[in-house]
């Protein structure tokens, strides 16, 4: 049987492996138009940052071992068409400039996504030399030698979203003047509720980001020397118009499902609909990553979460099927994290503002705490946000926000989610206590035993009457 796969980074390798590994007679090959597979773009701004400085450490395994257990990798090949009829793939081998067909049994499309540019009234891409992506190896590597070579001290990131905010740390850590400009009124506008992402936007202003929120980017402007060096040097908004030497885009991504024909059934941004094995709606196709929906564990519709976890996860599931398993993937929640100098943020499951367009009949509470006990030096301030079911209190979703490992609560959140708890239960859950890690009640047990049932209440952060309320009655620890 052999299997053709679209692309070689965290959802084909996965793939891969697992076809490799169990199927009977296998032969698997996979063609990746890029000079790398199984690369982690994650790590590209703590590169960009110099908080590591050799990128090939961002690649998982090499090309070498994947052909060492037999599965043929083929680096600079694009493929540009698929017939599905016919079961055929047409590949362009840029190094060798020519095209040829291949034949499938099966077939993995694992072609994650491309990112976004905004609609500019100058295209800038193909005419400045300081404006740059962060997704490949090569985007972190030209920026790096950027800001490296030249003088550059006023940069631009365009997008508050993961990468933008990652991004924008990395260029202090390079000693930069940042600016951010966000379309949306808030950072993370997606994936966080206002409560949590307005510590965000409170810490990265006090690190010296200039944070523009609620205003959309026009133009860029540079330099008319169209032959060589043609650099931007304005960033133009719907609110005025400013300096700058570097500009990062980061706006966010688009499947790269191009390739496909109108017989795939695709989500309106490209995202091809995949069932909870990876499958798609044509015979002997499967695609799983940032090319594809996943099924989602509270709402159990087909989401575009274009995360590393979900690309993983059901790139395994895909491969195993294709193998003649029959798993399937639970679910995802969109599970994820952020870090901004020392402060971290995180988020699972449907946030207030999903719960609102879903219609459903939900409440939420926002917590103030503290990490851990008074005396023990470092205590950090923590915000915790839950977002669960009016009648039967069962937790839909979750937010957090602070230092020192805050983030990683979250993963409580996201198995207390998946497993269909309760606010209650959650208030009476066995969490560590240890006056370095937590207080006798962690925020966790305390967001569980506020959230009450009842008509929607959201309490506003800033009032803290959760937090003082259940101060009294906290037996010391
Ligand atoms: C800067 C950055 C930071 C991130 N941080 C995180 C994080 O902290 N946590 C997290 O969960 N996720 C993170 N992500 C997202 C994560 O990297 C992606 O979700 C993940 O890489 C998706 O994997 P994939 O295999 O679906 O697609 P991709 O990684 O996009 O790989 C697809 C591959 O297909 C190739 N390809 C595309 N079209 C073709 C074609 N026609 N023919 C041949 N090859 C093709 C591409 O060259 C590419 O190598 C981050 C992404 C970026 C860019």
């Amino acid at each position: 049987m052999k299997t053709i796969i679209i692309g070689g980074t965290a959802a084909g390798m996965s793939a891969a492996v697992k076809i490799q590994k169990m199927a009977r007679d296998p032969q698997v090959v996979v063609y990746e138009k890029g000079e790398v597979v199984s690369f982690g773009a994650c790590g590209l701004p703590y590169y960009v940052g110099d908080q590591f400085h050799d990128s090939r450490q961002m690649i998982a395994r090499e090309q070498a071992a994947f052909e060492k257990m037999g599965i043929a990798v083929n680096l600079f090949h694009e493929v540009t068409a698929v017939d599905t009829v016919n079961k055929t793939v047409t590949v362009w081998d840029s190094q060798q400039a020519q095209s040829f067909t291949d034949t499938y049994d099966q077939l993995l499309v694992a072609s994650g996504a491309y990112p976004l540019t905004p609609r500019l009234e100058t295209p800038a891409f193909e005419r400045y030399e300081n404006i740059f992506h962060l997704k490949t190896i090569g985007d972190g590597r030209a920026l790096k030698t950027y800001l490296r070579v030249e003088e550059v001290q006023e940069v631009t990131v365009i997008g508050g979203g993961f990468i933008g905010v990652e991004c924008a740390e990395a260029l202090l850590h390079q000693g930069k003047k940042v600016r951010l400009i966000q379309l949306d009124e808030h950072l993370l506008n997606d994936s966080f509720d206002p409560e949590i992402s307005e510590v965000l936007a409170e810490n990265m202003q006090a690190a010296g980001v200039n944070l523009h929120l609620g205003e959309g980017v026009q133009d860029l402007c540079g330099s008319t020397d169209e032959e060589t060096n043609a650099r931007i040097h304005t960033v133009v908004t719907d609110k005025g118009a400013y300096p700058t030497e570097l500009v990062v885009i980061a706006i966010g991504v688009r499947p790269a499902t191009d390739m496909l024909g109108p017989e795939f059934a695709k989500l309106p941004n490209g995202a091809l609909v995949v069932d909870d094995q990876g499958r798609t709606n044509v015979a002997a196709v499967w695609a799983a990553g940032d090319c594809a929906t996943v099924p989602h564990l509270v709402t159990g519709d087909d989401r575009y979460i274009p995360l590393a976890t979900g690309a993983n996860k059901l790139g395994r599931i895909a491969g195993e099927v294709m193998a003649g398993a029959d798993s399937r993937y639970p679910g995802s929640l969109g599970t994820a994290g952020v870090k901004f100098m020392a402060l971290e943020a995180a988020r699972t499951g449907i946030t207030e503002a999903d719960a609102v367009k879903l219609g459903l009949g939900f409440k939420t509470v926002v917590i103030n705490d503290k990490n851990q006990t008074d005396y023990y030096p470092g205590q950090k301030d923590i915000r915790v946000k839950l977002i669960y079911d009016e009648q039967d209190l069962t937790l839909w979703g979750a937010q957090i926000t602070g230092e020192n490992g805050a983030a990683l609560r979250i993963d409580t959140l996201a198995a207390a989610i998946t497993m269909k708890m309760t606010t209650k239960q959650l208030g009476m859950l066995d969490l560590l206590y240890a006056p370095p890690f937590a207080r006798t009640w962690d925020v966790l047990n305390v967001a569980g035993n506020v959230a009450k049932p009842g008509p929607k209440t959201t309490l506003p952060a800033a009032e803290k009457p959760a937090t003082q309320a259940e101060k009294a009655a906290i037996p010391a620890g």
